[in-house]
């Protein structure tokens, strides 16, 4: 007879904890169903006291348990939505009945619950085997199973990681922490010093950084000018570069010039605005812009600072300017460490 398991969690966000507590639990049925429950009002309010710099959706949870399973059959995912039901531990009656009702929706027939809460044993049992006709979704003999009630293996709680996502950053599977990264863009005046302060900082804080891909193109391409269908080109590349990079980053990225400035050089020779590349400025979700302003600038740099200061205050991109006088560049750069450790602490 099949045999299925099933661990109910808020997973919010799921940590390696969650992890190996689920791939120790799969090896012991033919198919483990993870449980990911949700209830606006109280995800809302966790996100509240906790110090992550944004809020991961039901959607995102799910799809961080997705993700991090998506090459094991036997891990089945399930959303429980709990609204309404009275807060944890008070609404037991309530929430097994729901979880009956599911279940039964999606034909799922449980032999075992694993959890690691141990106070929680004798309440599943205790409820769901009480519910009328509870035999169509639980076994009679129906076991809770803990695995890990101390946490040996991987000594940490959601609430620690919400409390303090970036010093928990090794408990974080790789999908948290794609989520979590911090994206911070390095623009300004044309030769300020960018792709110096951008190799600087990656090195620093020992993670990627997106090169000025607007470069890479020109020599790639052997050009010695770019037209505007090269810009739409250069956008789409450098949009799949910052994807890529966030995916193995380490708590941070650095990114050589971003939209507004690519937008900024092609006014350089059209009047008109680029769409295709507004879309990427609308999208782009960079935390922190540093602005590396020179002082001595010509005409033309003048008018590209310019161009580039207006696209940024139109799409209400806020930035840290970073004035370059007397060589001040270590000035800067622990100007930058100053910011960028707030953010992380
Ligand atoms: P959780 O995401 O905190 O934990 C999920 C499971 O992982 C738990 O079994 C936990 O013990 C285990 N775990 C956590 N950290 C671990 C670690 N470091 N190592 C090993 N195992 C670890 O979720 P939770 O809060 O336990 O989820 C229970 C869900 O069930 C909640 O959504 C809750 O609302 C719901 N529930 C509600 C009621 C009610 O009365 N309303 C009753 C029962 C359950």
């Amino acid at each position: 007879m099949k045999k299925t398991g099933i661990i109910f969690g808020k997973f919010y966000p799921i940590h390696m904890g969650h992890v190996d507590f689920i791939q120790k639990a799969s090896g012991f049925v033919d198919e483990l169903y993870v449980v990911v429950c949700s209830d606006d009002t109280r995800d809302k309010k966790l996100f509240e006291e906790s110090k992550m710099r944004k809020m991961p959706t039901i959607k995102d949870r799910l799809n961080f348990v997705k993700g991090i399973f998506k090459y094991q059959n036997n891990i089945k995912l399930i959303h429980l939505a709990e609204d309404g039901i009275p807060f944890y531990p008070n609404g037991w009656k309530l929430w097994s009945e729901r979880v009956f009702e599911v279940l039964l929706q999606n034909d799922i027939k449980v032999n075992v619950i694993f959890s690691n809460e141990l106070q929680d044993v004798e309440n599943y049992k205790n409820n769901f085997l009480t519910l009328p006709n509870f035999e169509k979704v639980f076994n009679k003999n129906l076991t809770i199973q803990t695995i890990d009630i101390n946490r040996d293996n991987f000594p940490i709680s959601a609430t620690e990681v919400r409390n303090s996502p970036y010093h928990n950053w090794d408990f974080m599977p790789k999908p948290v922490q794609e989520f979590f990264t911090i994206k911070v863009a390095i623009i300004g005046t044309p030769h300020s010093g960018k792709t110096t302060l951008v190799h600087k900082l990656s090195n620093c804080y020992n993670t990627n950084f997106v090169e000025d891909y607007k470069k890479k193109y020109l020599k790639k391409n052997n050009l010695k000018n770019l037209e505007e269908k090269d810009f739409n080109s250069i956008a789409e590349k450098y949009q799949k570069k910052i994807l890529n990079s966030v995916k193995s980053s380490n708590k941070l990225v650095f990114i050589d010039t971003e939209f507004c400035s690519l937008q900024a050089n092609l006014m350089e020779f059209k009047s008109k605005e680029n769409e295709i590349i507004n879309n990427f400025i609308k999208n782009e979700d960079f935390e922190l812009i540093f602005y590396l302003e020179s002082e001595k600038k010509t005409d033309k740099i003048k008018e590209f600072d310019k161009n580039l200061k207006e696209i940024l205050k139109k799409n209400n991109k806020k930035i840290v300017i970073l004035k370059l006088n007397n060589n001040n560049f270590t000035e800067i750069y622990n100007c930058c460490l100053r910011y960028i450790n707030k953010m992380i602490e």
